[in-house]
């Protein structure tokens, strides 16, 4: 299957960008381990780093056919992706806007590295058009948005950003991990590059490293380019599993963004929650917003538990949803932002991202919703003094 036009997406998932087994007539892809091949025939030689294996080759069909894309890169992480991505668009004396709330290791990499490549860059203060506009210089190339954002759920208007950079010739890139293609396919709204840490959703069951890049076909010869350089690709075999996730990535996506719709209004008529961030609820700030560019609201959700009762001892209880750093597997997971992914910001840029200190992230898996509610009511009552 090549064409994906007129696919519904559960074909897309299942069938797009597989490798024939021609000489045994497999039902799944077979999986190619070389790391070297003859060199007659292709064009560019065939080899893992210059990310042209043939499970390599075949996986980006089906993940730039999911964000509507000409084209795709993998990359062994997201930040892989991430880093990758950044380096081919911004050279030495450009500057680039990036959104207040960003994922930690992207703020990490961007205060961390850029000055050693004579990169500028700027934060916005806020997530309105103005506040982004306020930040572009003449020498901006770049835009960068992310959202839904880590932690607490915040919403960018992608088309009010696509349309300033625009009209200023500056490149706009998302980081579309937390929605995933399945809810919310950023092309729409004119944004040229959409980042994933295919680890997240796209791998789905926390055993996974992985990134994706989809755009044009010029950005990611543009992207490939730096991407043969830097050497962040993806393992055949990894390749191969990734394959397999995204098969079911419609039917988890919608099962946990059902599943997380379901939690958060459970969780906001709480007595002992102080406050729920999630987008589909029709008291977040941008509901009307998120309604417009996203199709489900996602899997995840934030919130507070009230004063007296602490996050770690809450957490320490639960039986079913698990402790994790990373999120989107299909089992629940929960942590808390400032003990672990924002670890690395000083309280001060914390406090600033409005990321407190009794805030729990929640990554809502595919199971009975009834059942996950025990869990944490059972918790609650054995930690509330
Ligand atoms: C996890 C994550 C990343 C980084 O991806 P890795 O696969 O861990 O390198 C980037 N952006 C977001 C939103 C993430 O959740």
């Amino acid at each position: 299957m090549e064409n994906s036009k007129n696919l519904g997406i559960n074909t897309i998932c299942t069938h797009i960008g597989e490798v024939k087994d021609e000489q045994f007539k497999g039902a799944v892809s077979p999986i190619y381990m070389a790391t070297s091949y003859a060199f007659d025939g292709v064009d560019v030689k065939r080899y893992p780093r210059y990310l042209n294996t043939p499970n390599q080759e075949a996986l980006v069909k089906k993940i730039a056919a999911l964000e509507k894309t000409e084209n795709a890169l993998i990359f062994g992480s997201g930040m892989a992706a991430v880093s990758t991505t950044l380096l081919a668009f911004l050279h030495k004396g450009d500057h680039i806007v990036l959104q207040q709330t960003l994922y930690g290791g992207t703020y990490n990499f961007v205060v961390e590295e850029f000055d050693k490549f004579g990169i500028e860059y700027s934060f916005t203060e806020g997530l309105s058009i103005k506040d982004f506009e306020k930040q572009i210089q003449d020498n901006t190339k770049v835009l960068y948005i992310e959202t839904p954002s880590n932690p607490l759920l915040t919403i960018t208007d992608m088309k009010a950003v696509s349309k300033l950079a625009k009209s200023k010739g500056i490149v706009t890139m998302i980081d579309n991990t937390f929605a995933s293609p399945i809810n919310q396919t950023p092309i729409d709204f004119g944004i040229d590059i959409m980042i994933h840490s295919a680890t997240k959703y796209m791998g789905g069951h926390s055993d996974i490293l992985a990134g994706a890049v989809a755009a044009s076909n010029e950005h990611i010869d543009k992207i490939w380019n730096i991407a043969k350089n830097l050497g962040g690709s993806l393992s055949d075999f990894t390749v191969w599993m990734l394959e397999r996730s995204l098969k079911t990535l419609n039917l988890r996506v919608k099962r946990q963004s059902k599943n997380a719709l379901k939690m958060a209004k459970y969780l906001a008529i709480h007595p002992e929650i102080y406050h729920v961030y999630y987008p589909g609820l029709k008291g977040h700030p941008n509901y009307k917003l998120a309604k417009k560019q996203m199709k489900l609201f996602g899997g995840m959700l934030s919130f507070e538990l009230k004063e007296g009762i602490d996050a770690m001892e809450f957490q320490n209880q639960l039986q079913l949803i698990k402790p994790s750093m990373s999120l989107a597997g299909v089992e629940s997971t929960m942590l808390s932002p400032a003990q672990t992914s924002h670890a690395l910001l000083s309280p001060e840029e914390r406090a600033k991202q409005g990321i407190k200190d009794g805030l729990i992230r929640f990554s809502v898996g595919i199971e009975e919703t009834k059942d996950l509610i025990a869990d944490i009511e059972q918790a609650i009552q054995k930690v509330k003094k």
